[in-house]
């Protein structure tokens, strides 16, 4: 899927639109999530136009992939979300009902977030 850079993190990331920033650095942008689902929930995404986990990992070089990857770390001790633990999740593509087309990783937190996925049998 070519990148389209209408889509709204890339507004937010060209400042076009607010967020409630986390943590930025020279690979990332992290911002808490406008509908959360659980208690602490932050989106942290590439400074690139990348829409998904496959095109960074692509496209990208190992330098941006490790230091997007460090932002993640960086990002959930600076929620103080380390001792109780947390949770990182990336939906890409149809089946995981991908919504935005800008590559971004979910940290939740904040509460005991139950199983991974819900069974369907
Ligand atoms: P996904 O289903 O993984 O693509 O998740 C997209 C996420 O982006 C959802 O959790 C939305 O609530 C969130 N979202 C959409 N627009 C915004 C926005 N302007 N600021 C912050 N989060 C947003």
């Amino acid at each position: 899927m070519a990148y389209d850079d209408s889509n709204v993190f890339a507004r937010i990331l060209r400042g076009e639109i607010p967020c409630r920033k986390v943590y930025e650095d020279d690979f990332a942008l992290a911002f808490h999530d406008i509908h959360p689902l659980a208690p602490v929930h932050v989106l942290v995404i590439p400074k690139g136009p990348y829409v998904s986990l496959d095109d960074l990992t692509a496209s990208a070089s190992p330098e941006f992939v490790g230091g997007f990857f460090q932002a993640i770390g960086t990002t959930a001790r600076q929620l103080e979300v380390v001792e109780n633990g947390y949770r990182i999740v990336a939906n890409i593509g149809a089946h995981a009902h991908q919504e935005v087309p800008h590559f971004h990783v979910h940290i939740f937190a904040g509460r005991p977030l139950g199983p991974m996925l819900k069974r369907s049998d």
